[in-house]
């Protein structure tokens, strides 16, 4: 298996040369040559078997030759026993029809932990094997961050680098990244929003020389090997279901609905991807109203979804213009100068056939909150109210199963769940855990010659 660009002018790569870039190095993002596909009888067997076997079936079709199957089947048993429920990705149904896919039991209790987990080990084993070093950067809106320094704090031959808009993520968020005692984990807060901070990460990708020099490598879900990893809970929700569900996303970078569209690719019938967004909402807005066109992002109860460039939206593009790579050339730099696409009619139509989505406003998610906990006694986080809003909105579930990812544990954001609740969620021992150390952080302005020199001056052996 081997990865090519959607911009059409980057080298086609094997997995461990493609995990290790993250970015293409054309500015385009990496896709498989071609989606393995399953049979009917193999997408049954995903609900019958441990996570564990189902990860490493699906798995295995994308790492190819990159990895052995004695390695990939250790990587991804060590990453989930990391897990604190043996079901890793359990389905709770909470109305009819209605089911929560929970996927905040990892380390630091957000989805993000299922795919950097494995990514980590994955990344660790390479490393190893091929000596030398090398520099992750990542931009987080308040979860990639923690997830990235629990799955490689500590590691030899990674320095990790982690920008976070200052004072837009929780104060939770914030200590867990802060105070993990890591000396190869550099927390920076910019000043600026979550997109100032990923348009600084891809201005450095993009920056060949820097790149290579500290051997530069994205763990955002800009990198392929997460949404690998993220299309398999789709797998084993719809097979525990027996009967096409649709999907409730709550959406920020487009990644983890994209793993939705991966799934289907691959022979997972879905009955609909659904983008749930707060009011940022460019993805809402781009797929009702036909036109991408970015604002800029403001502050709301669900952080991590404070974003208005959603980067994985240019697969999906990419896709749907039936890997037209020249077009996505030209309509990424027309976004690149005009902030705005309109999506031409045929787009839109492929777009639709697979997505829906709506937006929830603050007032919205706390309203969701309450209910699911009058209802049914459960504490459900900002970010998993905002799908609840979206699956409330489209009464997708009069038709069938549907399925609302619930992403992040309500510990992380206790504040929001007090106010809707009354209610402070109860501390599991392991975040109470992760917040107790000393915070150690910088602040830099949104400026990404600053950000270079920072990072110069931190990687050993420069
Ligand atoms: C990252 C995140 C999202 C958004 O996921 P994307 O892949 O960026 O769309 C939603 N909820 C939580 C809790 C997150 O951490």
């Amino acid at each position: 298996m081997r990865y090519l660009s959607t911009r059409g002018q980057a080298l086609r790569q094997p997995f461990a040369e493609m995990l290790l870039a993250g970015l293409a190095p054309d500015g385009g993002l990496y896709l498989p040559e071609v989606w393995p596909r399953f049979m009917q009888t193999e997408l049954s067997a995903f609900g019958l078997v441990p996570y564990a076997d189902a990860a490493r079936a699906i798995m295995g079709h994308f790492v190819g030759a990159s990895f052995t199957d004695d390695e990939l089947t250790a990587d991804i048993a060590a990453a989930y026993a990391a897990f604190d429920n043996p079901q890793i990705a359990p389905l709770v149904e909470i109305a009819p029809n209605l089911y929560l896919l929970e996927l905040f039991h990892g380390p630091t209790l957000a989805f993000k932990d299922i795919a950097l987990q494995l990514l980590g080990r994955l990344f660790a084993r390479l490393l190893k094997k091929r000596g030398g070093r090398a520099t992750v950067l990542a931009a987080t809106s308040g979860d990639t961050g923690s997830a990235a320094i629990a799955a490689l704090g500590g590691l030899e031959n990674i320095e990790v680098f982690v920008l976070h808009p200052q004072g837009r993520v929780s104060d939770v968020q914030r200590r867990q990244m802060t105070a993990a005692p890591f000396a190869n984990v550099h927390n920076v807060a910019i000043e600026g929003s979550f997109d100032d901070a990923q348009a600084i990460v891809k201005a450095l990708f993009a920056e060949t020389r820097f790149a290579h020099s500290v051997n530069l490598t994205a763990v955002n879900s800009i990198n392929f090997a997460r949404i690998a990893a993220q299309c398999v809970y789709y797998f084993t929700a719809a097979a525990q279901l027996g009967a096409p569900a649709a999907f409730i996303v709550p959406t920020g970078n487009f990644g983890d609905v994209f793993a939705g569209e991966a799934a289907m690719r691959m022979g997972l019938a879905v009955r609909k991807l659904v983008v749930a967004t707060n009011s940022n909402d460019i993805m809402a807005r781009a797929l009702n109203d036909g036109v991408y066109a970015a604002g800029s992002a403001h502050p709301t109860l669900s952080p991590s979804m404070d974003i208005q460039v959603a980067s994985n939206f240019e697969r999906a593009l990419y896709e749907a213009s039936d890997r037209d790579a020249r077009w996505l050339r030209d309509v990424m730099a027309a976004f690149a100068h005009d902030r705005r696409i309109a999506l031409p009619e045929d787009i839109l139509i492929a777009l639709r056939s697979r997505y829906a989505a709506t937006r929830a406003d603050d007032h919205e998610t706390l309203d969701a909150i309450g209910r699911v906990h009058a209802e049914t006694g459960r504490l459900i986080d900002p970010h998993t109210a905002v799908g609840v809003v979206a699956a409330n909105n489209l009464q997708l579930h009069k038709d069938g199963p549907v399925v609302v990812l619930s992403t992040a544990h309500p510990a992380k954001f206790p504040a929001a769940v007090e106010k809707a609740t009354g209610q402070i969620p109860p501390v599991p021992p392991r975040l109470k855990q992760a917040l107790e150390g000393d915070e150690k952080l910088d602040v830099l302005a949104a400026e990404k010659d600053l950000v270079r020199a920072y990072i110069e001056a931190r990687v050993p052996g420069l």
